[in-house]
């Protein structure tokens, strides 16, 4: 078999707006399956890799790492799959699969430093992967994922970043029945991990700045909204959660939370990758045996596990759906906390 050119869209500096460009995807080695994407969904993460936010962006960059499609071709080792077989990728397309970190399922966070499905070294062809935002995409089999049959297949792919993102804490943490446990910022990682943790049996709070989204928080499961400006509100949350997500994209204070977690309790980031800002105050830590922590996506073995579970619990992302020409506009419109409350791509926009 031989390397195949598709079409995809990326940006070619942290400047441009992204655009169609052809893309080339390996030849299948015998662990390889080929997917056809048919949906592809927008995370915060594509457009801070885009601009290059975080540093480290090699262009040209194709984003999009929550892909659901169809299976196209399948290498001679493949078992779990067959050509015709709906199909899904999440962040991670290759690891070590021989540390510590890979041997207990956590390839995400593999010592040898995981592959990401866009912006990581291809171990293939020496350069960088590209992700969803295209035609076709070749993945080892491994990181391969089988996507429960009643499910929306649109709806279904933003469960492969935002919804293991916000579903490895609340397993980590052992959010069940009776758990108390709050989201800050309702966007595409709030709003599934408002949906996933109300389904695991928690009491779910929203912390959000948008007064306009407290209807919408409770209608996706949240027993209440308090508003993260309201000094009021935020005094009458004290001590109350067991684990708070907090997903906001860019550096904020997360001081004002930290006493309304309960004795023990446990802030875990997802959202800011960077320094705090204030500087974060260790007295309400101390005085009350409390943590700030930080979680990345999740393995794979867990990510089949939450599409399962979603699977079980008819729980899909609430999605826009956009053409691929709309994707900069799109990111706009994330940038202005205006998603309600994922866009997803229908990749037939790129044929043609
Ligand atoms: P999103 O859909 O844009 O949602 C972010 C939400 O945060 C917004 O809807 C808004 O909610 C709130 N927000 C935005 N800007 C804010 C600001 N300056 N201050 C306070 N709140 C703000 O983004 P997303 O796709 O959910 O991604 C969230 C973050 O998680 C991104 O930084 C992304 O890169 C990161 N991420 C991390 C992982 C991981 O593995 N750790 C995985 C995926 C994504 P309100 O309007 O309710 O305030
Ligand atoms: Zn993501
Ligand atoms: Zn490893």
């Amino acid at each position: 078999m031989e390397n195949t050119t598709v079409k995809a869209y990326g940006a070619q500096t942290a400047q441009s707006s992204l655009a169609q460009m052809p893309i080339i995807r390996r030849a299948l080695t015998a662990s390889d399956v080929e997917i056809e994407v048919l949906f592809c969904g927008v995370c915060h993460s594509d457009l801070h890799a885009a601009r290059n936010d975080w540093g480290g962006t090699v262009y040209p960059i194709v984003p999009g790492h929550e892909i659901v499609g169809r299976i196209t071709k399948i290498g001679s080792a493949i078992t779990r799959f067959k050509v015709g077989d709906m199909a899904a990728v999440g962040c991670l397309v290759d690891s070590c699969r021989t540390c510590d970190s890979c041997n207990q399922d956590l390839e995400q966070y593999c010592l040898n430093g995981f592959t990401g499905t866009y912006n990581g070294k291809d171990k293939h062809s020496g350069g960088r992967t590209s992700g969803g935002y295209s035609e076709k995409i070749v993945v080892d089999e491994h990181f391969v994922l089988q996507v429960p049959k009643n499910l929306d297949p649109a709806a279904t792919a933003p469960l492969l970043c935002a919804g293991v993102t916000t579903w490895s804490p609340l397993k980590h943490w052992k959010v069940g029945k009776g758990s108390n446990v709050a989201v800050v910022g309702l966007g595409g990682l709030g709003h599934m991990a408002i949906k996933l943790a109300k389904a695991l049996g928690a009491n779910v709070t929203l912390f959000s700045r948008s007064a306009n989204k407290e209807k919408d928080a409770l209608a996706l499961g949240a027993d209440k909204v308090v508003f993260s400006t309201d000094l009021a509100q935020m005094q009458a949350a004290k001590g109350q959660f067991d684990l708070i997500i907090d997903t906001v994209p860019y550096v904020h204070d997360i001081n004002p939370y930290i006493p309304t977690l309960r004795v023990n309790g446990t802030l875990v980031l997802v959202g800011y990758l960077g320094g705090l800002e204030p500087m974060l105050q260790s007295i309400p830590l101390i005085s009350g045996r409390k943590s700030v922590a930080g979680s990345l996506i999740g393995g794979i073995a867990e990510t089949q596990e939450m599409l399962n579970f979603c699977g079980e619990h008819n729980i899909v992302s609430e999605i826009e759906l956009i053409n691929m020409q709309d994707i900069n506009e799109a990111y706009e419109r994330m940038l202005k906390s205006d998603v309600r409350y994922r866009f997803v791509i229908d990749m037939a926009s790129l044929k043609g």
